[in-house]
Order: structure tokens, then C-alpha cells, then sequence
């Protein structure tokens, strides 16, 4: 198994309800409908790298379950890379209840049953992936040993490594160094620079105070207001593309798959940013996690040239 991009982290199924209004403590209410998705910040986006074209592999953890096997059904018919994505028997896959209220608010609570099994064994186990590999993708849903484990591993390796700090949680000084692109939202910048952050202004000055613990290049998505890229060269506030959004669910997520793909192809990082834009801007018109996500053809940006230099 060789690919160009891996993916340490989480598969959820989401379990998604709509409803009038939440209820409350020992209350029953008729909700409106209910549907499993295919999710977690891991799987969503080694999905969104491999639509974009990219060669992947994803590490994680299921249960021996059917939410299990969905999961891994669904990245095998993406052409994902699965054999790191191993059943344990002891517990259940991760599932996130998610209530969606009539005014759209959402309350999700997260059992992360085999994410949180996804041990620094199992990092050694898929070493060679990550040894081969020319990026590495991380997030915050498996534990964060596991998670220096791999970062350790990939850059001992001479891989780029994307991390994606989400959900939001202070990082070992030791792993700062290692990141070569951090990946952040309004919310995460703001968690992790301990400033609030709310426009390009803002995010700017959040994203180089975070390039200032080790990241070369720092990605700050605004949502609608698009994205703050930082780097050797300064700052840059690229506007998203003006879409009628119906729901943002993956849209971090399709981000961050574009960008790496198109990173691995060689593309500039402005380029990359581009793709990212597109692709996350046609996610937002769709509904669902996984199955918003687009395909590399479906994007009217999707030029790409010979796959040689390093990201
Ligand atoms: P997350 O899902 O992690 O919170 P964001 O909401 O910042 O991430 O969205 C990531 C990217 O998706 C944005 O930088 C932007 O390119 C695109 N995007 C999100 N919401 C919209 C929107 N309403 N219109 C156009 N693009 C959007």
C-alpha cells in the first residue's frame, strides 16, 4: 500500500434528527426525520482528497459493527486505502448524535468509542504508509499521543505534515515544530491564539502569532468571508466564492482535502488555496458530510499540473 496523502483520525457515523425544538430533561417530542452519514473530521477528509484525485490511505479505528462497515465501505468506493482501518471488537464505532432545531441550531454530542482506541500502535503498525507518503493529515478526534506519534513519524520521514487542531485543543510544545501547515478555523484560531478572532484583520494577526510557534504556512478559513493565508511572504485574505449556502457540515473538511491534493500535486500554495475555495464552496450548497463533498470534475478550476514537487 503506498499513497501520496495519510490520514490519521476519526470515522463517525452521524446520526443526524430533525426536530421543532430540543427538548427538555424528561420530555418526548415527535421530531421530523432522521438520517445516518457518514462522518468524522478524518474520514471527510481523506474523502475530500481523494475526489480531488489524490492517492490516499486512512488510519483509524471501528468497531466490529455495521456503522464499522459502512464507514470503511464508504472510503473503499472513494478508492481509499483501508487496510490501517482496523475493527476492534471491545468497543463500538464512534457515532455523534447530532439534533438540528427548526431555527438551525445544532447540539451534537460525540461517543467516540474506537477513535479513542486509535493507539500509537497502531501508528507503528501503519509506518510504512507513513513513511511512503508525501503529506500527512491529522486532526484532534484520536488522542494526541497518537497523533504526535504520527506527526513524529511523518516528518522523521521527510513528509509534510497538515494539522488541523480540531476540535480545538492546546498542543504539545514539542509537535509545533514539526506542522508544516496548520489549518484552522475562526474558532480554532481563536482558541489557540487566545485572541478572538472575527474578520481577515483579526485572523491574521491570530494565524502569524500561531506561524510564530513553528508552522512555515498557517490557513485561516473565515467561512464566508473566506480565507487568511500567512507566510514567509506575508499576508494574503483570499474572498470565498459567493455561493447560497444551505449547509456548511465538511466544509473545513473539503477545505483542507483540495488543498492537500492539490499541495501534492506541486501546485502554489495560492492555487491550492483556490481549489479549496471551489471545492468547499460547493459543498456549502449541498447537505450532508461525506456525500456533499465534490469530485475534482465538478470544479470549473481544475487545471493541475504533472504530480513532482514536494508540498
Ligand atoms: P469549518 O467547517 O471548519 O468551520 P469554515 O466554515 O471556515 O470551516 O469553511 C471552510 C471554507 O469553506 C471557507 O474558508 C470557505 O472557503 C468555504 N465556505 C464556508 N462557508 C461558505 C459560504 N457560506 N460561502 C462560500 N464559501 C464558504
Amino acid at each position: 500500500m503506498s499513497a501520496d496523502i495519510v490520514v490519521v483520525g476519526s470515522l463517525n457515523m452521524d446520526l443526524v434528527m430533525r426536530m421543532p425544538r430540543a427538548p427538555g430533561g424528561g420530555e418526548t417530542l415527535p421530531g421530523h426525520d432522521f438520517a445516518t452519514l457518514a462522518g468524522g473530521k478524518g474520514a471527510n477528509q481523506a474523502v475530500a482528497c481523494a475526489r480531488m484525485g489524490a492517492s490516499v490511505a486512512m488510519v483509524g479505528r471501528v468497531g466490529l459493527d455495521a456503522n464499522g462497515d459502512t464507514l470503511r465501505a464508504a472510503l473503499l468506493a472513494d478508492g481509499i486505502h483501508a487496510d490501517q482501518v482496523k475493527p476492534l471488537a471491545s468497543t463500538h464505532t464512534g457515532v455523534a448524535s447530532i439534533w438540528v432545531e427548526d431555527d438551525g441550531q445544532n447540539r451534537i454530542v460525540v461517543a467516540p468509542g474506537a477513535n479513542g482506541l486509535m493507539d500509537v500502535g497502531g501508528v507503528a503498525q501503519a509506518g510504512a504508509a507513513i513513511d511512503a507518503a508525501r503529506m500527512l493529515i491529522v486532526q484532534l478526534e484520536v488522542p494526541m499521543a497518537t497523533v504526535q506519534a504520527a506527526v513524529e513519524r511523518a516528518h522523521a520521514a521527510g513528509a509534510s505534515v497538515l494539522m488541523n487542531p480540531a476540535p480545538a485543543a492546546p498542543l504539545p510544545d514539542a509537535l509545533w515544530p514539526l506542522i508544516d501547515i496548520l489549518v484552522v478555523n475562526e474558532s480554532e484560531a481563536a482558541a489557540l491564539a487566545a485572541i478572538p478572532v472575527v474578520d481577515p484583520a483579526s485572523a491574521g494577526i491570530a494565524g502569524t502569532a500561531l506561524r510564530a510557534h513553528g508552522p512555515g504556512r498557517v490557513i485561516v478559513t473565515l467561512g464566508a468571508q473566506g480565507v487568511v493565508t500567512i507566510d514567509a511572504t506575508g499576508c494574503v485574505h483570499s474572498p470565498a466564492l459567493p455561493v447560497k449556502a444551505i449547509d456548511t457540515t465538511a466544509a473545513g473538511d473539503t477545505f483542507i482535502g483540495a488543498l492537500a491534493a492539490a499541495l501534492c500535486e506541486g501546485q502554489p500554495l495560492a492555487d491550492a488555496v483556490a481549489l479549496g475555495q471551489a471545492a468547499s464552496a460547493l459543498c456549502v450548497t449541498r447537505r450532508g458530510a461525506q456525500a456533499s463533498i465534490p469530485y475534482r470534475r465538478e470544479l470549473g478550476t481544475a487545471a493541475s499540473p504533472p504530480p513532482t514537487a514536494t508540498p
